[in-house]
């Protein structure tokens, strides 16, 4: 039953935030929908959640149009610039912006539609060779380019930490992300807040909250494992 998985994940997330001594009002847990149909979501929207993330930006579209309740649905996965379109007045957050080239595509979109977007860097922590997203050498700079955008502003940063059998190895990744955020917070960028960090998946969201994550985006542990072959 994944409203049971849900209401397990919550509680999971709430105990990694008290070991930490941290609020758990802190932290958002975002439902990771990808792949899963319409009626999955409205399960858990009459349970009252609302945050649901997505990868492909026509999927978000879809479910946003379709959904019973209006409910935020997140752009998780990698965005490329020609599908900006689809999504700019749909997601409550784009977690993925990784270069100027994208930031200056949503800033036109969000500017045609007079809204403003509120975006995560992705930083690929680790430099794995299959992921997308800036170094953390490259990050502030990418910042303070994407903050001179006036329809963009940037609330943190957002990383997909390697795929490891054991959490505990992701630690030293999602304390640099921690470090990271609290470095280029401490710059005061304008119109960069940097009170959002999103990290930690159905593996290693607990370590993730454990180092400060202020989103953790669980999938499979909510909705189980996904089929892609039903996909497109
Ligand atoms: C699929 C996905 C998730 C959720 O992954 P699970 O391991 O199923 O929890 C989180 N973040 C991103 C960016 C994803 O693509």
């Amino acid at each position: 039953m994944i409203e049971e998985n849900y209401r397990e994940v919550l509680e999971n997330v709430k105990k990694a935030a008290v070991r930490a001594g941290r609020d758990p009002e802190e932290i958002t847990l975002i439902a990771v929908s990808k792949t899963k149909p319409l009626s999955e979501i409205e399960k858990l929207i009459r349970i009252g959640v609302t945050e649901f993330g997505e990868n492909k930006p026509q999927e978000l579209k879809e479910k946003y149009e379709n959904v019973s309740t209006p409910v935020h649905f997140h752009q998780i996965g990698h965005l490329q610039t020609n599908k900006v379109k689809y999504i700019i007045d749909k997601a409550v957050l784009i977690h993925s912006v990784d270069s100027l080239h994208l930031a200056e595509q949503i800033q036109k979109e969000a500017e045609k539609r007079g809204l403003t977007a509120d975006v995560l860097i992705e930083v690929n922590a680790a430099e794995e060779d299959t992921k997308f997203g800036v170094t953390i050498p490259e990050t502030e700079a990418l910042v303070r380019d994407i903050s001179k955008l006036p329809n963009i502003r940037i609330r943190g940063l957002m990383t997909i930490a390697p795929f490891v059998d054991d959490p505990e190895e992701n630690r030293p990744v999602f304390r640099m992300m921690h470090q990271l955020l609290l470095d280029i917070k401490s710059q005061s960028i304008d119109n960069v807040d940097m009170n959002v960090l999103s990290m930690g998946m159905t593996n290693d969201y607990e370590v993730a909250i454990e180092e400060g994550a202020t989103m953790v985006r669980v999938g499979t542990a909510i909705f189980g494992a996904r089929d892609y072959s039903k996909v497109n």
